[in-house]
């Protein structure tokens, strides 16, 4: 397939461009790098730009024809939406219209899209199933929840069909650890644990310990980025075999508390992980934990990387050949 991956140099994007090429697909990254920021992948094409420039939208779709769309390209840091939720309207929401516009006009009809876990907010069901109540605490989830309202209308009246893939926590790194999870700034648990067990930042911050949760963090359901790959080829696949558009949650049923997180990190890493109190970060749901029964009955999703520890070792490893010295020199003897 011909596919326009935006969002492509961002952390599950980049890791998707590489897993589309390795299957044989060809490859545009559209991205505008505002986040992300990696090397370009062998065999990808990659342009500079925003997907809310309409001009620029129809001179890449005018070019040859797309198959399909795989749409990652987003803000996604739940704090900062909280803070100023007029720039993840602005491009979340605005941002997606222009380039469903411009699919629409030039006859793309397919499309897989990045929700997140965040659309379900404090929805009281736990493990939470696709239909479970949707009622977002932050600005993030909203605006990820808007993006699936106006899918769901463009596959019904423009006949624009979508997989929308509601991830849980994503971790980890490709086996090769050449992409590692490296936001700027970094906001995630995990990255942030290993910088603070490698001594590359000062203690981390426990964003609240007075949660309804059985050690009082947050619960969250941990799932491999290379697990969330293959969760979209097998939704292009869905797409491809003119089957309708769907949503579906990618998680593993099976919730860590930021505790629990930490004590992997540490077990990994043989590092001590410096804490500090934090009190809690607005925004934040108790627990995000995943049904993702109708993804495995549906897709036929099978996650292979389904441990904790193992998402964290191969974090930590991704890291050690990009951004912690510290992390090298422990684990060059290996
Ligand atoms: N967290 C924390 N300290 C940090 C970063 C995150 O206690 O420095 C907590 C956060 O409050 C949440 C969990 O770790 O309960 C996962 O947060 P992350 O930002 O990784 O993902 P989110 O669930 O917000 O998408």
């Amino acid at each position: 397939m011909r596919l326009l991956v935006t969002g492509g140099a961002g952390y599950v994007g980049s890791h998707m461009v590489k897993a589309l090429l390795r299957a044989g697909h060809s490859v545009l990254t559209l991205d505008d790098f505002s986040t992300g920021r990696r090397p370009e992948l062998p065999g990808e094409i990659l342009v500079r730009g925003s997907i809310a420039d309409a001009p620029l939208l129809d001179a890449i779709f005018g070019e040859a024809p797309f198959d399909a769309v795989l749409h990652f390209a987003a803000r996604s840091i739940v704090s900062e939406s909280t803070r100023d939720p007029a720039a993840y309207w602005a491009s979340n929401v605005g941002g997606t219209l222009v380039l469903l516009e411009a699919m629409r006009r030039r006859g793309v009809l397919r499309l897989v899209f990045s929700s997140s876990a965040a659309v379900y907010g404090d929805c009281g069901a736990r493990p939470i199933p696709e239909d479970a109540l949707r009622r977002p605490v932050n600005a993030y989830g909203k605006t990820k929840l808007a993006v699936e309202h106006a899918l769901e209308d463009w596959e019904t009246a423009y006949g624009v069909r979508s997989v929308r893939l509601r991830y849980f926590n994503a971790a980890g790194a490709d086996e090769e650890g050449e992409l590692c999870e490296r936001h700027q700034p970094e906001t995630h648990l995990i990255p942030l644990a290993l910088q603070a067990a490698a001594g590359e930042r000062g203690p981390l911050p426990l964003y609240g310990e007075d949660y309804p949760t059985q050690d009082g963090t947050c619960v969250r359901d941990y799932v491999h980025v290379s697990d969330l790959c293959d969760a979209h080829l097998l939704a292009l696949a869905r797409l491809q075999s003119g089957q309708s558009g769907a949503a579906y949650n990618l998680g593993n049923s099976r919730g860590y508390s930021v505790r629990e997180v930490l004590h992997g990190v540490e077990s990994v890493t043989g590092m001590r992980v410096p804490v500090r109190k934090g009190g809690r970060r607005p925004g934040d749901p108790a627990v995000l934990v995943a049904d993702s029964a109708r993804a495995r009955r549906q897709l036929g999703w099978r996650p292979r990387h389904e441990a904790l520890g193992a998402m964290i070792e191969s974090a930590w490893r991704a890291m050690a050949g990009h951004v912690t010295p510290r992390a090298s020199a422990v684990l060059s003897p290996h």
